[in-house]
């Protein structure tokens, strides 16, 4: 038996099928939604939401209340967009070149945006609904952002839920995890500088490439040796540049890291590794290391009550069959975890499908799957109503 709420929703589709594809027809930036922003702060203060705009640029807060309750409870969806050139060839397909939906966060909106009107117009819950729009999930972090220009204080929240698409996961299928669920990403640059030289008389220079080369091989340890076997941790040296010239050995190389864990000791203890490898290696080499860790996303933490009340809250709508209780964790990662590091709440998944724009996010091809509008707009508003109550 399909759930009614399922079916209530279904009737809102097609206005927000019309509203995804008019985000994903215009997207924008991160810290530059502007035009996002404000045709949906426009709708939710028709719909009777106090909305509060400019929280880290162009973030929205939007509040309801309702009846006696005390409780408040925070929604975020994304609104960012990717420097990613649209190869779907679909009929609305970007029209701003070279920037593109490619995370589907026009879907995380629409469907945040359909449950809004249902929750203004039916909802039935007791207490304060806040919708958190985020800007600038991919780069260089909105949440942060937000929560610096006072989100937590201004807008408390008991509690605060996201929900992120997934290809290869049937559609409307949702997975929920316990804990850490998306890992946490560092990115470090790395300069040696040695005393460039004549290719034929390397004894006469410091080469830089031979030490670059050799840091990338010992950096392979850090994870093999170091990390213990039953934890997760990535070291990925992505970029590696030196030199113009096979017969000159330049003056510098440059090597970019990124650096993933699921733990926060993990972090630590690749941060310390990785310094004292690299330090060492060049010394060895006679090279000069400038090393810049920059601590990026934390390590996202799903808390154990929350995500047992979102899980609950699924099977309720979908049946067991569709709801997947303890998914694996990811090792990409999503700024989100910063809000998790200020309210208790739960990340949860919501499959894509294997069918058109199965593809994975941040691919080209890449489309977010609309039949995902009403299941996911559903979830929310079941959510509310059995979170807000008397
Ligand atoms: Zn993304
Ligand atoms: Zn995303």
């Amino acid at each position: 038996m399909v759930h009614p709420l399922l079916e209530t929703m279904r009737a809102y589709t097609d206005e927000f099928v019309e509203l995804r594809r008019d985000i994903h027809r215009h997207p924008e930036l991160g810290l530059e939604e502007t035009r996002t922003s404000s045709l949906i702060a426009q709708r939710l203060g028709a719909w009777g939401y106090e909305v509060h705009c400019g929280l880290a640029k162009t973030g929205v807060v939007a509040t309801l209340r309702r009846g006696a309750g005390t409780r408040c409870l925070g929604l975020r969806a994304d609104l960012d967009a990717l420097p990613i050139r649209e190869a779907t060839g679909l009929p609305w397909q970007s029209r701003h070149e070279g920037i593109m939906h490619a995370c589907g966060h026009d879907g995380h909106t629409a469907m945040l945006m359909a449950a809004a009107r249902y929750l203004a117009e039916r909802g039935e819950f007791s207490g304060t609904l806040r919708l958190v729009f985020q800007p600038a999930e991919e780069h260089p972090g909105g949440a942060k952002i937000m929560i610096e220009d006072g989100l937590f204080e201004r807008f408390p929240c008991d509690a605060i839920f996201a929900m992120h698409n997934m290809p290869g996961i049937p559609q409307g299928h949702l997975v929920f995890r316990e804990g850490a669920m998306m890992a946490s990403s560092d990115d470090v640059t790395i300069v040696l500088t040695g005393r460039g030289g004549h290719g034929a008389m390397p004894h006469r220079a410091t080469d830089p490439v031979v030490a670059a080369a050799s840091i990338v091989m010992a950096l392979q340890t850090v994870v093999s040796r170091n990390v213990d076997p039953q934890q997760t941790a990535v070291v990925t040296a992505g970029e590696l540049s030196a030199g113009r010239a096979n017969n000159v050995i330049p003056d510098s190389a440059r090597l970019e890291l990124s650096v993933r864990a699921l733990d926060r000791n993990v972090r630590d203890l690749l941060e310390a590794r990785i310094r004292a490898l690299v330090d060492f290696q060049a010394q060895s080499f006679g090279v000069q290391a400038q090393i810049q860790y920059k601590r990026d996303y934390p390590v996202l933490v799903n808390a154990v009550a929350e995500t047992t009340f979102a899980r609950e809250v699924a099977i309720e709508l979908l049946g067991e069959q569709a709801v997947t209780c303890d998914g694996g964790a990811l090792t990409g990662s999503e700024d989100f975890a910063v809000m998790l590091e200020h309210c208790p709440g739960s990340y949860l998944l919501i499959g894509n499908g294997a069918g058109d724009g199965g593809c994975m996010v941040h691919n080209p091809s890449y489309d977010f799957n609309d039949d995902n509008i009403a299941i996911g707009s559903a979830y929310w508003a079941l959510l509310v109503e059995r979170y807000l109550h008397d």
